[in-house]
Formats: C-alpha cells, sequence, structure tokens
C-alpha cells in the first residue's frame, strides 16, 4: 500500500475510532524497511542537468550566509561561541574536527535553500564520503553526501531524510560541482501537556529535482534509531553538520512560513 493510501486508511479509522493520536499516525507512516538497510532499494539516477546559476536570495528573505561573513551562525556546542568554518572562495567550508554549526536565530515552519559542494577529488566511500547534514530544528536531517557514484544505504544517500526515508531518486551532481537543496518544512505541533497533534513534514528539490513530497517525519532522524517526538520550542536553530569533511555551502537563505495556511 502506498504511503498517501495508508494515510487515507489511518484517517478513516482514526475518524471511526476517535482514539487515533497523531503519535499513533506518525507510528503508522514508519517506513517498512529496517533502518540502513542494504536491502532497501536503490533509488534510481536522474541526471539533474548543469549547474547555472545561484538563485539570490528573494526580497523577504533572510541571508544566513552571504560569502563574506559566518556572524549568522555559531559553534553548535555548550559554548556557542563563533563558528570556526572557514570562508573559501565565497563559500563557508567545514573545517573537519571543529564541530557542527548552528545559526543564531530559531526557525520553525521555514523555507529553505543554499547550495552545497562535495570535496574534489573525492576521498573515501559510502558515508565517509562528502558527508555532511543540514538539521532542521537541530533535530531533522536531510542528509548531505556525495551520492554520485558513491553506494550506500538508500536511507542514507544524498537528500534522504536520514534513517527514514531515501530521496525519490538520486539527482546528484559529482563532486567539485555546486548542487542546490530547496526545503520546505513544517513543524511538528504540540499540545500544551507535549502531546504530537501534528508530525513534521519536509519537501526537498535536489538540483531542481522533487525528492521528498511532503514526506511524514516519524520523529528526529538518528543513526540506527528512529526515535519517537519529543516537545520542543516553536523555534530552534537550523544545524549544519561536521562529518569530517570538507564540504562547502553558499548562498544559504530562508524564509520563514510561520503563520502561513
Ligand atoms: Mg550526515
Amino acid at each position: 500500500m502506498s504511503r498517501s493510501a495508508l494515510r487515507r486508511v489511518v484517517a478513516v479509522a482514526s475518524i471511526a475510532s476517535g482514539c487515533v493520536s497523531a503519535a499513533d499516525d506518525a507510528k503508522s507512516q514508519q517506513p517498512s524497511w529496517p533502518i540502513h538497510s542494504l536491502e532497501r532499494p536503490k533509488p534510481r539516477v536522474v541526471d539533474p542537468g548543469p549547474y547555472t546559476a545561484p538563485v539570490p536570495p528573494p526580497s523577504d528573505a533572510t541571508v544566513l550566509f552571504d560569502g563574506t561573513t559566518l556572524d549568522r551562525w555559531v559553534a553548535d556546542d555548550s559554548t556557542g561561541g563563533p563558528a570556526r568554518w572557514r570562508i573559501v572562495s565565497g563559500a563557508m567550508e567545514v573545517l573537519p574536527g571543529s564541530g557542527p554549526i548552528a545559526t543564531r536565530q530559531g526557525f520553525g515552519d521555514v523555507q529553505v535553500h543554499f547550495e552545497w559542494m562535495s570535496p574534489n577529488p573525492a576521498r573515501g566511500t559510502g558515508q565517509d564520503r562528502g558527508n555532511s547534514g543540514v538539521f532542521l530544528m537541530g533535530r531533522y536531517e536531510v542528509q548531505i553526501l556525495d551520492s554520485w557514484r558513491n553506494d550506500t544505504y538508500a536511507d542514507g544517500q544524498a537528500a534522504a531524510l536520514y534513517g527514514q526515508f531515501p530521496p525519490l531518486v538520486n539527482a546528484s551532481r559529482p563532486p567539485g560541482q555546486w548542487q542546490s537543496y530547496d526545503i520546505v518544512f513544517r513543524r511538528p505541533r504540540f499540545d500544551a501537556r507535549g502531546q504530537l497533534t501534528h508530525p513534521a513534514r519536509v519537501t526537498v528539490i535536489h538540483n531542481g529535482v522533487l525528492v521528498q513530497d511532503a514526506v511524514t517525519l516519524t520523529g528526529p532522524t538518528g543513526h540506527h534509531e528512529r526515535p519517537p517526538y519529543l516537545a520542543h520550542p516553536d523555534a530552534l536553530p537550523i544545524g549544519l553538520q561536521d562529518h569530517g569533511h570538507p564540504v562547502r555551502f553558499r548562498n544559504f537563505w530562508v524564509r520563514s512560513l510561520e503563520g502561513t495556511p
């Protein structure tokens, strides 16, 4: 049964019984595959065509990196001190071992655009090649990986919702070329008692190609775990992962979608 069909069945069952909670609904969306299964089918490869030009930030965007300063980012650790990544050729580059970084500002419902580049020449294989990730609300990872002719488990390749859902297709460009992510994120909702009322949903467009279509997250993403939702604030920083590889980022901007239907 498709996910949307399953969702409809759950919705009908919910109305009929009046007792299916949002947490139950999120659980019902659990992928049928074990986490990081190597048997899970690999998304087919789609050539997205050559990279052309950066998508400029629209007038209502908050620019988080314009090529010149890391002022809008901090070290994502207990110090919250200055971000220690490098700026190279107008891009911010992971300084391996310096740790993850996060935005100073918090965001909830949000549209995110940025461009990223895997290190060239490529080194390593599988998860050990051009690995980073963007963590919405610091909890929900859209994977960044050099997935150009690089095999790994399907729920861990580029544009996967890590450990949960592979992308619809593999629209990766080779290392050394700019790639784009456009993400629409709808945060989870919790009631006053901290119970989940609406799970988070994520849409991702990779290099202009739809790869995640309003997918319902089962909870925070994790390595070898799919933890349940835990109530959290409505706005939290966006994180970027230091996985030990000098991945580059540029033209990073967001538009708040809070208050939109
Ligand atoms: Mg990662």
